[in-house]
């Protein structure tokens, strides 16, 4: 080594050390986070702060508190690089699963029975775990045996290993936490009363612990709603909305208002997605963040928080044309006002030729909007213009008027891009398993409660958006995300899903 190459050797090893120092702190900084967060967390569960809380708040709060601890016990083993709190913690009994349900037998052997030394190896026992599974319907019991083999020679034990699971330790197989999953975010039924639904079933699992399963899960799924939130963000043309939530504040026994910004492709797009975000306000600095580098054009409505994305001319807006129909709508349908009518009859025309557009590919759409819509768009144009001119200021006349003059640009994008949809339409429909809903989310109970609740919600109805069963999907996902490896991670993404590997 000259001496020049010793100097670089030794000044790549003072970076590296320096790298590894970097990374040890913020790592550190993450530790000391969620050790602080789990502070609080439990001096709410033990310090009997959900008291103030009655009925039904105070269950779903609880079950909100048991799923973040056990999600930020699992984040805290992944950042410590070993699942310490597992060896060290108590195990809790495990109860033994009914008699009476139906079990299968699944053997584990090991791939090969002769030993190292050349020696046939012998039987000599087996351990058994039972697991609870769930498909819909009905309930039943994996046995799970696991031979023991030895060589009479040398003594060599050996055993297939355990199974890789979402829970290692636990009853749960991946079909019983999809249901749990499904039940609560798609059918909303809180944790204890899934509770109720399990003992009628001979099988008593405390609502704590299906909160610990809800958290876990939770954590599991995250990588793959990033993996989707990131391919929304190779599309050009998405639609984003948002919806107001009521949060229950923790601590304080009142609600205050969350929101769910939601994001999705288009219905143009082939590939079918939504991905929902819970944040505690509504400051445009959330979908900023959300779509943070991305460039296209966003459909959305005319709330101001958008305003900042198209300031630098990254993202293009897109309005939505049904907003602005709904305007004459309302005027017509209240007061019997013919102007209106007439107005409304514009705005059927393009819808007319929507109709029309939506079974073509994004060339034939835009040939068609240029050939028949524009001259309908530049007509209503020019009624707006002369109406607004007769019209009273301030009357809803001028309103409705003014509304459509004002996003006169945003509202014709469709005209020139294919791409584009004509209103916003699309996601709003999508938001509405959400309102459904709304009663449970009242209870999100916790800001990282409401992000968990997003991001399985996301993936339930990108699943239906795909026209997969959520239940099935969730399923498979559960029981191959284990030894998924991560560079592969997009092929469970709902609009790539094949149940390949599937045990049902
Ligand atoms: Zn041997």
């Amino acid at each position: 080594m000259s001496a020049e190459e010793v100097r670089a050797f030794a000044a790549s090893l003072i970076d590296q050390v320096a790298r590894l120092s970097t990374d040890n702190r913020l790592k550190q900084f993450k530790i000391d986070q969620l050790t602080h967060e789990m502070a609080i967390l439990k001096r709410w569960k033990f310090g009997g702060r959900s008291e103030q809380l009655a009925g039904e708040q105070k269950t779903l709060f609880d079950e909100t508190l048991d799923a973040d601890l056990a999600a930020i016990e699992v984040e805290l083993d992944a950042l410590r690089g070993a699942p310490a709190a597992e060896v060290t913690k108590e195990q809790p009994k495990r109860m033994p699963l009914p008699a009476s349900l139906p079990r299968r037998e699944i053997r584990h052997e090991p791939e090969s029975t002769t030993c190292g030394c050349g020696c046939a190896m012998k039987r000599i026992g087996e351990d058994v775990a039972e697991k609870l599974d769930y498909t819909p319907g009905m309930f039943s019991v994996e046995r799970h045996i696991r031979g023991k083999w030895v060589c009479a020679k040398c003594e060599t034990l050996i055993q297939a290993p355990v199974p890789a699971a979402v829970i290692d330790k636990g009853i749960p197989t991946a079909g019983l936490l999809a249901q749990v999953l499904v039940s609560k975010y798609a059918d909303h039924a809180p944790l204890y009363r899934q509770e109720q639904m399990l003992a009628r079933a001979g099988v008593a699992i405390p609502r704590s612990t299906l909160g610990e399963w809800v958290g876990v899960c939770g954590v599991r799924l995250h990588p793959l709603v990033e993996a989707l939130r990131e391919t929304m963000l190779e599309r050009t043309v998405l639609h984003a909305d948002e919806t107001p939530v009521a949060m229950l504040a923790p601590g304080k026994g009142k609600t205050h208002k969350a929101y769910i910004w939601s994001y999705g492709t288009t219905q143009f797009d082939p590939i079918k997605a939504v991905v929902y975000e819970f944040a505690e306000g509504r400051a445009g600095s959330h979908a900023k963040a959300f779509l943070d580098g991305w460039c296209g054009t966003l459909v959305c409505d005319d709330y101001s928080g958008y305003k900042a994305l198209f300031k630098d001319g990254d993202v293009i807006e897109a309005g939505c044309m049904a907003h602005a129909r709904r305007k004459f709508h309302e005027l017509w349908a209240n007061h019997k006002s013919a102007l209106a009518g007439e107005a409304l009859k514009l705005f059927r025309a393009l819808y007319d030729v929507e109709r029309e557009a939506q079974d073509h590919d994004a060339e034939h759409r835009v040939r068609l909007r240029k050939s028949k819509s524009r001259l309908i768009a530049d007509t209503l144009h020019e009624w707006l213009t002369l109406h607004r001119q007769k019209a009273t200021d301030g009357t809803a006349m001028a309103k409705a008027i003014d509304y459509s003059l004002k996003r006169w640009a945003a509202l014709t994008r469709f005209l020139t891009d294919g791409a584009v949809p004509i209103d916003n339409n699309w996601i709003e429909n999508r938001i509405r398993p959400i309102a459904l809903g709304r009663s449970n989310w009242l209870f999100a109970g916790s800001l990282r409660g409401g992000q968990r609740a997003a991001a399985v919600m996301s993936l339930i109805q990108s699943a239906r958006l795909n026209g997969h069963d959520p239940y099935a999907y969730l399923r498979n996902v559960l029981e191959r995300l284990p030894t998924q490896p991560n560079n592969r991670i997009d092929e469970l993404l709902p609009h790539r899903w094949a149940p390949l590997g599937s045990t049902t």
